[in-house]
C-alpha cells in the first residue's frame, strides 16, 4: 500500500479539510500492523483517520498538534468551542494528558479501563486550547477496542478524536456512516465492522468536588455507583442560544434529518398514543417510521408505516440506535416515532440520545 496521507496544506481557506479517502478493512481481533504502521503515519503527519472503537467509530488526529485537531472541527463541521475527547493508550499516559489527576482517577481508571468512560481533568500546558475549546481541562479515555489502542501506540501520541459523523448527525457505529458523512474529509477509514456498544462514552467530571456524570454512555451510572456511591448525575441538555456558555451539551443532537417525537408514559397508553400520532401525519401526506423494540411491530401492524427493529434489550437496542435512525432517513421518512426506554442501566444513555434527537420534545401519555 503507498501513502494514504497527504493533507492539503494549500486547500482554500474557510474550506472544510479535504483528502482522498482511503477505507480499509481491518480485522479487529488482529489488525495487520502493515495497515495500522500506515494510520499512525497518517496521524503523524497530521491527517485524519477514522477508526472504531467499542463505543462508535471515532475521527482521530494528532492531540498534541494543534494544526491537525483544527482538521477535525474543519471536517466534520464542528463548532470550535465544542471540546473533543483524548484517547490515549495505556493509563501511565494520562499523565502527558492531564494534572492535579486525583486519587479517585486510579480507582477508576483499574474499574472501568479500558473501556467507555471519559475523565474530565485539568488539562497538561501541551495540550492545544482548539482540544479543549479553550477550556482549563481536558477529557480523557483509553478505549478498549484493539484498533484504536494499536493506532494510538503507532501513531506514538494521544489522539484527540470526537465521535466521526459530521456535527449533529447520528453518531457512526459502522464505517460506512463514517463514508456517508465525510467521504473526501477523511484520509482513512479503518473499518473495523459494527461497533460493539453504539452509544458513546460516559463522561464524569473528576475535577468537581463530587465527581459528576455529565453525559450517560457505555459505563452505567449503577456500575459507577459500585465504586463511587457518591457519583452526581447532572446531564446538560442546553439550546443552541446557551452553547457559548456550556460548549458541547447541545440540547440538538444525535439528529435524524426526519422529526423525531419519542413518547414516554405506561406502555399501552404510549402505543396507542404513537399509533394515533401516526395516523395523522400519514392523513397530513407524511411518511411515518417507527423505532421499534423486536417485540413492539405488531402495535403497529395495521399502518402505512416504516418499522426498524432495533431489538429488545437496552444492549442491543443502543447497538442499533443510531444505525435505526440513519436507515430511516435514508427511506425518506418525515417524521420518526420511538418509545422512550426505562431510564436505567443503559436505557438511560438510550434516553438521552433519543431525547436528544428529539430536540426535548418528549410526549408524556397518560
Ligand atoms: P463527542 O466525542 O463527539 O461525543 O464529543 C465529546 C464531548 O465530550 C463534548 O461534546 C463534550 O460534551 C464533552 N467534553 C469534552 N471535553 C470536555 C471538557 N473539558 N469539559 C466538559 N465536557 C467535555
Ligand atoms: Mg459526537
Amino acid at each position: 500500500m503507498e501513502c494514504l496521507c497527504v493533507p492539503k496544506n494549500e486547500k482554500a481557506k474557510n474550506m472544510p479539510y479535504q483528502a482522498e479517502t482511503y477505507s480499509v478493512t481491518v480485522d479487529p481481533q488482529n489488525p495487520d500492523p502493515q495497515v495500522m504502521a500506515l494510520a499512525g503515519q497518517v496521524i503523524v503527519d497530521g491527517g485524519l483517520v477514522a477508526f472504531p472503537t467499542e463505543t462508535v467509530y471515532g475521527l482521530g488526529a494528532n492531540a498534541l498538534s494543534e494544526a491537525a485537531v483544527a482538521h477535525i472541527f474543519e471536517a466534520k463541521q464542528r463548532p470550535s468551542n465544542d471540546p473533543l475527547i483524548v484517547h490515549i493508550e495505556t493509563v501511565a499516559q494520562l499523565e502527558t494528558v492531564a494534572i492535579e489527576i486525583p486519587s479517585i482517577t486510579q480507582k477508576l481508571a483499574d474499574a472501568f479501563w479500558p473501556g467507555a468512560l471519559t475523565f474530565i481533568l485539568k488539562k497538561r500546558p501541551e495540550i492545544p486550547a482548539n482540544v479543549t475549546a479553550g477550556r482549563d481541562t481536558v477529557a480523557v479515555r483509553l478505549p478498549a477496542h484493539l484498533i484504536a489502542q494499536r493506532l494510538i501506540h503507532k501513531a506514538g501520541v494521544p489522539i484527540a478524536a470526537p465521535s466521526s459523523n459530521l456535527f449533529s448527525r447520528p453518531s457512526p457505529t459502522t464505517a460506512y456512516h463514517v463514508l456517508a458523512d465525510l467521504d473526501g474529509h477523511v484520509d482513512v477509514i479503518l473499518d473495523g465492522g459494527s461497533t460493539q456498544i453504539g452509544v458513546e462514552s460516559t463522561i464524569i467530571d473528576l475535577t468537581s468536588e463530587i465527581p459528576t456524570v455529565l453525559r450517560p454512555g457505555g459505563v452505567t451510572l449503577e456500575a459507577l455507583r459500585e465504586h463511587l456511591p457518591t457519583v452526581a448525575f447532572r446531564p446538560q441538555h442546553i439550546t443552541e442560544d446557551d452553547i457559548a456558555a456550556a460548549p458541547g451539551t447541545l440540547l440538538k443532537h444525535y439528529s435524524p434529518h426526519a422529526t423525531v417525537k419519542v413518547f414516554k408514559g405506561e406502555e399501552k397508553a404510549v402505543y396507542e398514543a404513537m399509533r394515533h400520532e401516526a395516523a395523522t401525519d400519514i392523513k397530513q401526506g407524511k411518511q411515518v417510521g417507527i423505532l421499534a423494540q423486536d417485540n413492539e411491530a405488531l402495535e403497529f401492524a395495521k399502518l402505512d408505516v416504516q418499522i426498524v427493529l432495533i431489538g429488545k434489550t437496552s444492549q442491543a437496542m443502543a447497538a442499533a440506535l443510531f444505525a435505526g435512525m440513519r436507515a430511516l432517513d435514508n427511506s425518506k421518512v418525515d417524521v420518526i416515532l420511538a418509545r422512550a426506554p426505562q431510564e436505567t442501566g443503559l436505557g438511560l444513555a438510550l434516553y438521552d440520545r433519543l431525547m436528544r434527537a428529539a430536540e426535548g420534545h418528549i410526549m408524556e401519555v397518560g
